[in-house]
């Protein structure tokens, strides 16, 4: 970790700048490079389908990090540019273009890539996905469309992208249709009530929602655009755009063809390490093992964060094993869902608060009679105590749990 080490980052988004900041927080002095293919350096992505979509938010805003600053700090950033390969034995990273950048430590911060549609019609160009800049500013350009020819937005997929992408369309006053395969939203994280009750949100604000929604194929214009999405029940929905929020796959191919292990994404371990002690990978490209076997690989920025950070310790041979708390949250119209734990296996749920009323509630997931998960909506002190119960193993039962009058923070003391 001395001067003459030279740390290279592929990815310069949030999992590359925590490491990057983090390695020299840690006092590590050698050159730090971000390579980026994407023509801007780290910013904010949450805000895509949310703020930025709404043209509420500026450039600087978005960004992470002024330049000044990365330069301040040390933190070399080269945007546009593309990692080819990593030649292992050499330890260096191939640029297209040819150039080879030698390094002592890498980091694999490469993020994930939306899935498209295999249907027919799935590849027209106004069929859009959303994970960068670019294609948030295309998405944009696309609903100024829908407005102008005055025909709907249809989204694909009921998840948190599909469902903030409606969102924000719905508050410009754009027709808005959306199709969700699995018989509810946000089936795999949520519990039945919550995707029952963000349905009825969305419903409440004007979106045609179509659930167990089966398409048969897109259909294209003289120009190759889609201009209906055709469902297997014989439905024509008509569209000036459509948006895909049918889920990523990581970006592990860089880190395959190295040799390095992935399955469905880069397997690491909870300190961020690859199977190679000179490479870490972190954030939405990274699986990590878990004890128990398992793989996990989450998509938020608090686990970009934290893996980031930990994957810089891994790198100055220090264990800072992330294992804590999962949270994310999402904004639609004026909610804000935030999520605690992890809900996968639940199999009791209890509610705290009433569904309907103005002063939010949760939603708080059991599994054999532990608590493992909460999901509060407009109610940051419920989510902050259940990052602490979670974080502390305590476990309120569902009874208490629906008792207003039962205070759960102070079984944190007990
Ligand atoms: P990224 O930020 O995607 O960075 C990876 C970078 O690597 C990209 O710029 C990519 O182009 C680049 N790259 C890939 N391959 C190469 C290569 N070979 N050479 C050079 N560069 C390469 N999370 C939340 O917690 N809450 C939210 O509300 C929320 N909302 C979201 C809304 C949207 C629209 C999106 C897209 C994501 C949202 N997320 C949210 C998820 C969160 O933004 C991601 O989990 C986080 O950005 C992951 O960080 P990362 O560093 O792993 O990947």
């Amino acid at each position: 970790a001395g001067e003459a080490a030279r740390f290279v980052a592929v990815g310069a988004g949030q999992a590359a700048l925590a490491c990057a900041e983090a390695l020299r927080a840690q006092g590590f002095t050698g050159a730090i490079t971000l390579l980026g293919d994407e023509p801007w350096g780290p910013y904010h992505r949450p805000p895509l389908s949310k703020a930025w979509l709404a043209g509420e938010l500026g450039a600087e805003q978005l960004a992470m990090r002024a330049p000044a600053l990365l330069a301040k700090k040390g933190i070399t950033l080269r945007t546009g540019t593309t990692v080819q390969a990593i030649d292992r034995a050499a330890r260096e990273v191939l640029l297209a273009g040819g150039e080879r950048l030698p390094y002592d430590g890498l980091l694999l911060a490469t993020g994930a890539t939306p899935r498209r549609l295999p249907l027919p019609g799935g590849d027209a160009p106004n069929v859009l996905p959303l994970r960068t800049r670019a294609e948030a500013d295309a998405l944009a350009a696309g609903l100024a469309r829908c407005a102008e020819l005055n025909l709907p937005l249809v989204v694909i997929g009921g998840g948190f992208i599909g469902l903030e992408v409606a969102a924000t369309a719905r508050k410009k006053g754009l027709a808005v249709t959306v199709l969700e395969a699995a018989p509810r939203l946000l089936g795999r994280v949520l519990a039945p009530v919550l995707s029952d009750w963000f349905a009825q949100l969305h419903r409440q604000h004007g979106v045609a929602l179509h659930l167990g929604a089966q398409i048969e194929a897109l259909e294209t214009d003289a120009d190759g655009l889609a201009r209906a999405v055709h469902l297997k029940d014989g439905t024509r929905l008509p569209c000036a755009l459509v948006v895909l929020g049918v889920g990523v796959g990581a970006n592990d191919a860089l880190a395959s063809a190295c040799g390095l292990p992935t399955e469905r994404g880069i397997v690491v371990d909870a300190c961020g390490r690859t199977a190679d002690p000179a490479i870490v990978a972190a954030g939405d490209c990274a699986a990590r093992r878990l004890p128990d076997g398992s793989l996990l690989r989450l998509e938020s920025v608090q686990n970009a964060t934290e893996q980031g950070k930990s994957a810089a310790a891994a790198l100055l041979g220090q264990d800072r094993p992330f294992t804590a708390t999962p949270w994310f949250w999402s904004d639609q119209y004026d909610k804000k869902l935030q999520m605690a734990g992890l809900s996968t296996g639940a199999d009791a749920w209890a509610v705290r608060g009433e569904l309907t009323g103005e002063a939010g509630f949760s939603v708080w997931h059991f599994r054999a009679g532990r608590l493992i998960a909460v999901d509060a909506v407009n109610h940051a002190k419920d989510h902050l105590l259940s990052r602490k119960l979670l974080e502390a193993g305590v476990s309120p039962t569902p009874e208490q749990v629906v008792d207003l009058g039962c205070d759960l923070a102070a079984r944190l003391q007990a």
